[in-house]
C-alpha cells in the first residue's frame, strides 16, 4: 500500500473511514505497514477504524524471523484470521480479535425497519443462526 497516496486520500475526508491494512496478501504474501497505519488512524480528525486482515499472515508473528512483518498489528481495532489457514483445522475456522467488543455488540444490536429487526449476539440465537456468539474476555 502507498502510505503516501493513503495519507493524502484521508486529508480529503472529514468524516469517519475504515482503513483496511494486509497482514500477507494472499497471493503475493504482501504485509502493509501496519504501524504506518495506525498511526494514520491516529491522526484522522473525522476518526477512523483499523482493520487487518490477517487471515494468511496474522501467525507470521509467531516466527521470530517473520515476526517483524507484522509490527503494528496490536494497535489495530480489529483483526479476522482463519485457522484454516496455517493451524490444520477443518475450513471455515475463522476468527476476529476486536478490541472493544462493546461498539461490535452496539453494531450488531442495531435494528431498522430494512433490516428485519436486531441481530442477536446470544448463544441460543448463535446456534439457530449458524454464527458463533462474541466472546468477550
Ligand atoms: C483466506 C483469506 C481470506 C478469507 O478467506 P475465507 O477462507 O473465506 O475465510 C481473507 N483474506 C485473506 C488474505 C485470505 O488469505
Amino acid at each position: 500500500m502507498n502510505i503516501a497516496a493513503l495519507a493524502e486520500l484521508l486529508g480529503e475526508i472529514n468524516g469517519p473511514v475504515i482503513i483496511i491494512g494486509n497482514a500477507g496478501e494472499v497471493n503475493s504474501g504482501h504485509f502493509d505497514n501496519l504501524t504506518a497505519l495506525a498511526d494514520l488512524r491516529d491522526a484522522h480528525p473525522g476518526g477512523a477504524w483499523l482493520h487487518v486482515d490477517g487471515a494468511f499472515g496474522l501467525f507470521a508473528g509467531t516466527s521470530p524471523r517473520f515476526a517483524h512483518l507484522s509490527l503494528g498489528i496490536e494497535r489495530a481495532d480489529s483483526v479476522a484470521s482463519d485457522a484454516h489457514k496455517w493451524l490444520n483445522v477443518p475450513y471455515d475456522s475463522g476468527f476476529a480479535f476486536v478490541r472493544d467488543a462493546a461498539i461490535l455488540q452496539e453494531a450488531f444490536l442495531a435494528s431498522g425497519e430494512y433490516r428485519g429487526g436486531p441481530v442477536c449476539l446470544d448463544r441460543k440465537s448463535a446456534l439457530i443462526s449458524g454464527a458463533l456468539p462474541v466472546v468477550v474476555r
